[in-house]
């Protein structure tokens, strides 16, 4: 018994699927073009899709699982579970006008002409705010649609915005945060449920300990309760007595958003030879 995961075949997700497949100690093979891989390694067969089908795929249980961003996912409405944001082809979809637009709020769209790929979105957007607009679906190269008079305003996905700007358009509203996102199929057998636990449980070990660093300090004797009080540790911190004395060796895992902060106050309290080490796999 295999599970099947559909990922995307090229474009902006594949590279990190692949990676995070790869970080969970999992091997795919992906010859050319090919449209199938096996996993070396654990019960995984990958298809290698466009990521627009991938949502219908697990939907029909061609896929029992997929890798897909967000924006695709709400846009197709297919009926799947989302098992586990993955944190990576972070990007959202927003309202684009021309750069010398007086753009108040979404009442600025009320009656104008909207291009898009994501006419489902926008529809959506447009209603909850009570808007009256015409979309004009597009699949691609949405940015000019303003410059060659196809339509008043965009709504596109956006990371940087250069590309808005290389268009003449500003940024506007957001109408949907996305990333990418793990999605299953919503009736798997125990026996598929089972793989996709142990996967999922792979993933979020990586995932903790992309967040997470771990952390080797000297700290004399005298101050060591408050240097021990700023490192939390997974479960409290480590202290082995150092070779001079008067001195500990103190080892904590710290978590990355509180890293600076942390490191400066222990400077003050006294550490010293503060070493920060990247952590592989992370479990609690
Ligand atoms: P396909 O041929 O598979 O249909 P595509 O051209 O539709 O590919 P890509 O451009 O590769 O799609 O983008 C795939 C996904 O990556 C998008 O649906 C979105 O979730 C995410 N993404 C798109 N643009 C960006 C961006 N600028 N930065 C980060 N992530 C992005
Ligand atoms: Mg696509």
């Amino acid at each position: 018994m295999k599970l099947k995961i559909a990922i995307q075949k090229s474009g902006r997700l594949y590279e990190d699927s692949i990676k995070l497949l790869k970080d969970c100690g999992i091997d795919v093979r992906n010859g050319m073009n090919k449209l199938k891989a096996e996993a070396e390694n654990f019960p995984l067969e990958v298809f290698f899709l466009r990521d627009d089908d991938i949502p219908q795929y697990v939907a029909d249980k061609v896929a029992d699982i997929g890798i897909v961003g967000e924006n695709v996912l709400y846009e197709k409405q297919k009926a799947v579970t989302v098992v586990e944001k993955l944190g990576f082809s972070k990007c959202r979809l927003a309202v684009g006008v021309g750069k010398d637009e007086n753009y108040t709020g979404a009442q600025y769209l009320q009656g104008k002409t909207i291009a898009t790929s994501y006419p489902v979105l926008v529809r959506k957007f447009l209603d909850d705010n009570n808007i009256n607009a015409e979309i004009h679906e597009i699949s691609g190269s949405v940015e000019i649609a303003p410059g060659i008079g196809l339509s008043d305003a965009i709504v596109d996905l956006v990371s940087s915005g250069s590309t808005l700007f290389m268009n003449g358009l500003k940024e506007t509203e957001t109408i949907l945060k996305s990333e990418a996102v793990l999605v299953r199929n919503n009736e798997l057998s125990e026996e598929k449920l089972a793989i996709l636990s142990s996967l999922v449980f792979r993933m979020q070990a990586v995932k903790k300990a992309k967040n997470n660093k771990y952390i080797l300090l000297n700290a004399p004797n005298d101050r060591l309760q408050e240097i021990i009080a700023l490192l939390p540790g997974m479960k409290s911190p480590t202290v082995l007595p150092l070779a001079e004395s008067g001195w500990s060796s103190v080892h904590s895992v710290l978590n990355e958003n509180d890293f600076w902060n942390i490191i400066e106050q222990l400077k003050e309290r006294g550490a010293q030879g503060i070493l920060v080490i990247p952590i592989e796999k992370m479990i609690v």
